[in-house]
């Protein structure tokens, strides 16, 4: 595929890419979509293989914010920024120093933050040579560190399907399988337990996984067994790729909704997840509870506002789930459709 045919699949959109010899700067700043807002999106940082893995992951992380963005009715488009990690020594400083001038010539069109391998600090030298950046910590006045808002996203998000699939007002006495006990997965387990769910959890990290179990009276598996834990709910919230050919055939769950981003190995897996009759809450409109977090900061940051926003989480699963059970449409396609739906909303109104 010739890189213009690489954009056109993704239904793109600007790609920059920004070089600084001096420094090792090696970057991808993916602009997917900007007819909602200016792109908000996270600055990766992290050692590629090569230039066509970095652009590829470039292009698919900033098209899934569009999705994100549009789905928690934010006021902004979607898109990422790739770094290509230099193998031996370099001037961190310096290198996204150089990386902010180029975020600066974007001119606002993309807002960079934090993301793999980046953190406030990374902000910080950012913000000395750009306005365009947001994910500072609370004591600068940031928004801080954006799990606990993923989490309570996420947890809202179990309640919406509990209502649409099992007709349940609360999470009283359900049972949630956990994969991965995290930053998201953690604070997610203490929202289950709070909300009166039992919990079996995993985590390859098996000592972590057994704190936890044992700060919350939780069960847990190896991690290799968690998909198959018979439960109302698999919520995975480790790597991507959780729900591919093997795991979804051996799923004994009632429905699938957690925070992991790229759930789904394939479009095919989410057909196969309807066809075994296991609703899904797609990942990209549960788990945008950081991200609307995150955007609150570049408003002027209200921890409560972001919070009461991260509720509505709720609202958007609940009209997923119902569109997906009464049209039998796998629910991807569903929350696709109605990102289609806002977008060009939006393009008619400008
Ligand atoms: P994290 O690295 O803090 O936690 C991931 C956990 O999963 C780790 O404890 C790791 O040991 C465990 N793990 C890895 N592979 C596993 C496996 N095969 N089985 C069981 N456990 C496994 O990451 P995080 O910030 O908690 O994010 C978790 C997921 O949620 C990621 O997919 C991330 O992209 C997504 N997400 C996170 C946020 C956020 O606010 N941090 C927002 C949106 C989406």
């Amino acid at each position: 595929m010739t890189t213009f045919e690489q954009l056109h699949a993704h239904g793109f959109g600007q790609v920059h890419f920004c070089g600084a010899q001096d420094v090792q700067l090696r970057a991808i700043i993916a602009i997917h979509d900007t007819r909602l807002g200016p792109a908000l999106g996270g600055c990766r940082f992290v050692e590629y293989s090569d230039e066509a893995a970095a652009l590829t992951d470039a292009l698919r992380l900033a098209r899934a914010m569009t999705s994100k963005a549009a789905l928690a009715s934010l006021a902004h488009g979607g898109g990422k920024a790739v770094i290509m990690r230099p193998a031996g020594d370099f001037d961190r400083g310096a290198l996204f120093t150089a990386f902010a001038r180029f975020v600066d010539g974007l001119g606002g069109q993309y807002i960079t933050t934090a993301d793999s391998g980046t953190g406030t600090e990374d902000m910080e030298v950012i913000r000395a040579a750009t306005p365009h950046v947001a994910g500072f910590g609370v004591e600068a006045g940031g928004s801080g560190d954006p799990s606990p808002y993923t989490a309570l996203g996420v947890r809202r998000g179990i309640e919406a399907m509990a209502r649409v699939v099992l007709g349940r007002d609360d999470l009283q006495g359900l049972h949630v399988a956990v994969q991965g006990v995290g930053h998201v997965g953690y604070n997610l387990c203490r929202e289950l337990k709070d909300a009166g769910a039992r919990l079996t959890l995993a985590d390859v990290r098996e000592t972590v996984a057994a704190e936890v179990a044992e700060e919350l009276g939780a069960q847990t598996v190896p991690a290799a067994r968690i998909h198959r834990v018979e439960c109302d709910v698999y919520a995975p919230c480790a790597l991507g790729g959780a729900l591919n050919d093997r795991t979804v055939g051996e799923l004994r769950c009632k429905l699938v909704a957690g925070a992991a981003n790229n759930q789904l190995a394939t479009d095919r897996n989410g057909e196969m997840l309807m066809q075994r009759g296991i609703p899904y809450a797609p990942d990209y409109a549960i788990n945008a509870g950081g991200l609307i977090n995150v955007a609150q900061e570049v408003v002027g940051y209200d921890a409560e506002v972001a919070r009461v926003r991260t509720l509505r989480v709720y609202d958007t699963i609940v009209e997923i789930a119902e569109r997906a059970a009464s049209s039998s449409t796998p629910a991807h396609r569903i929350a696709d459709a109605m990102v289609a739906e806002k977008l060009a909303a939006a393009g008619e109104a400008r």
